[in-house]
């Protein structure tokens, strides 16, 4: 991580709050929700961490401002430090958080939403907020369970809703990566906004993608979750 950035995550001032509850949204993925104590806006992240003397992460939020609760979705990175502990903690544990800050940001202007895998998160915190009616949602995940939220985004986006699974196959679900989804369209709206969100590793490809087919550098806005 570049040093300037983790310097302001490890400054950032932590609130001492309570976990109000944990749900496995599949075998190794979890929406963890806390108290919510300030306003935000739908893309943004919170720093947290469930000790002190860990250093905090960066989640995004998945749950709407107008709710009472703040909900993060994180999947357990078995190597990691900080997730297989925060797959442990239980309603009333503290953990400490941020105040949310970031500018990834949902507008009404029409988009492409395009995530891999916990990057799905804050399009659910933006359909959550009344946005995205019109907009595109392209989700790619390995396997079948990782399509966190899929009754809820069916219902919302319908045929606009595009899983794309790389190593399983399933009803309704594009067989293949979502990069792959994108190759086969060869040219984009240049008009159109495009949201990407997860791994360096796909957004860089997405992006070169994107650049290829059309769209100006002004037009994709991305998150990487490093
Ligand atoms: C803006 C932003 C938003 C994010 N939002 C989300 C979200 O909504 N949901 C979500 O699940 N995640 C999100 N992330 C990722 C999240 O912040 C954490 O990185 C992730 O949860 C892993 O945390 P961890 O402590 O378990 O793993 P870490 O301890 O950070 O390790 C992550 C991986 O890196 C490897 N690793 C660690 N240190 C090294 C090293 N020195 N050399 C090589 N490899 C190493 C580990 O083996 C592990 O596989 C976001 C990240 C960013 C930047």
């Amino acid at each position: 991580m570049d040093k300037g950035l983790s310097s302001f995550i490890q400054n950032l001032s932590l609130n001492e709050q309570q976990v109000l509850r944990i749900e496995a949204v599949s075998s190794d993925a979890f929406v963890l929700h806390t108290e919510r104590h300030h306003s935000f806006l739908p893309g943004q992240v919170v720093a947290l961490t469930n000790d002190r003397k860990l250093p905090p992460r960066l989640y995004s939020l998945c749950t709407s401002p107008d709710e009472q609760s703040l909900g993060i979705l994180f999947n357990i990175k078995p190597d990691g430090l900080l997730t297989p502990r925060l797959a442990m903690v239980r309603p009333g544990d503290t953990i400490f958080v941020s105040a949310p800050f970031g500018a990834f940001l949902g507008d009404r202007r029409p988009a492409w939403w395009i995530a891999a895998g916990t990057g799905i998160a804050p399009f659910r915190s933006m359909i959550r907020s009344g946005l995205g009616e019109n907009n595109m949602l392209i989700h790619g995940s390995r396997l079948l369970e990782g399509f966190y939220f899929r009754d809820e985004f069916t219902a919302f986006f319908g045929d606009r809703y595009v899983p794309c699974c790389s190593q399983e196959h399933g009803d309704g679900v594009y067989s293949g990566r979502l990069t792959s989804w994108l190759r086969a369209k060869k040219s984009f709206d240049p008009l159109m906004q495009y949201y990407l969100c997860g791994s360096a590793e796909m957004v860089v490809e997405v992006r070169d993608i994107l650049l290829e087919g059309g769209v100006g550098l002004n037009n994709i806005m991305s998150e990487i979750y490093f």
